[in-house]
């Protein structure tokens, strides 16, 4: 299978914004296992301006552009270097690519990033994206990494997007404030009343919410790709849903996984 693997930064990090060490370790594991079964891995990681905030210890996630754009060169250093550390122990090479709305929307510079890669998973190196959020204004900017997931599935037919982050999955009601919301496992048709359940939820560290993660949904399904919403602070999940045991929710017109 070829599978896109989005990592949010709530997964990745503490709320300091410092790297939660332990959960990296385990994805980074288990993603170089999922490799070593044959399969075929793209991992798109947030956590480069998190990950900036913490390294400079500045007091929150800033909100004015230049701060951001700073905070993610410094962070996404930082990331990569992690990531080519603890993929380096299981004998797999990581390829950085950082992309902005402009690559996607023009023909030739989005051919240019489905060639990559595409070679690189022949090579069988690990492509780790990541917006580039340094020279991602306004204009040009995709915004958010569950929408660049979902463009990168579609881009090189993956036949799963799996969203690891900070909640189970779409319920049917606020978890936070309604003792009565229950998980829902399975979509089969994106329609008002699942729009309706997507709120206005987001953690304080990362940028998409429930309403982005609907959005990459929308697109994987237009493509015949399953998504999965699963919580990432069980990397074991990654097992499970490829052995399509029931975990999170799955987005699919057919059946599960
Ligand atoms: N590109 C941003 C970062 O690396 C994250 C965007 C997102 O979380 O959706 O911090």
């Amino acid at each position: 299978m070829r599978i896109v693997i989005k990592i949010g930064t709530s997964t990745l990090a503490h709320p300091t914004g410092h790297l939660n060490i332990r959960r990296v370790e385990e994805i980074c594991k288990i993603i170089s296992d999922i490799k070593n079964a044959g399969h075929q891995v793209i991992l798109v990681s947030s956590g480069a301006i998190g990950m900036g905030v913490g390294k400079l210890g500045l007091r929150s996630r800033p909100t004015d552009i230049p701060t951001k754009q700073a905070a993610a060169s410094v962070g996404q250093c930082e990331l990569m270097y992690t990531y080519d550390m603890l993929f380096a122990n299981y004998n797999h090479t990581v390829a950085q690519l950082l992309i902005t709305g402009d690559d996607v929307e023009n023909d030739t510079r989005h051919q240019n990033f489905c060639n990559t890669l595409n070679r690189l998973l022949e090579l069988d190196a690990l492509p780790i994206l990541n917006e580039n959020d340094t020279v991602a204004t306004n204009e040009i900017v995709i915004g958010d990494n569950d929408t660049l997931a979902a463009i990168v599935a579609q881009s090189v037919n993956a036949d799963l997007l799996i969203l690891l982050s900070d909640i189970d999955g779409l319920y049917s009601a606020d978890p936070h404030t309604d003792p009565n919301a229950t998980l829902i496992h399975q979509v089969s048709e994106l329609n008002d009343e699942i729009y309706a359940l997507a709120g206005v939820s987001s953690s304080n560290q990362g940028t998409g919410g429930m309403v982005t993660k609907l959005h990459a949904a929308k697109i994987c399904m237009d493509c015949g790709c399953t998504m999965v919403i699963a919580n990432g602070s069980h990397p074991a999940y990654l097992y499970d849903i490829l052995d399509g045991k029931p975990v999170g929710t799955v987005f699919s017109e057919g059946a599960c996984v």
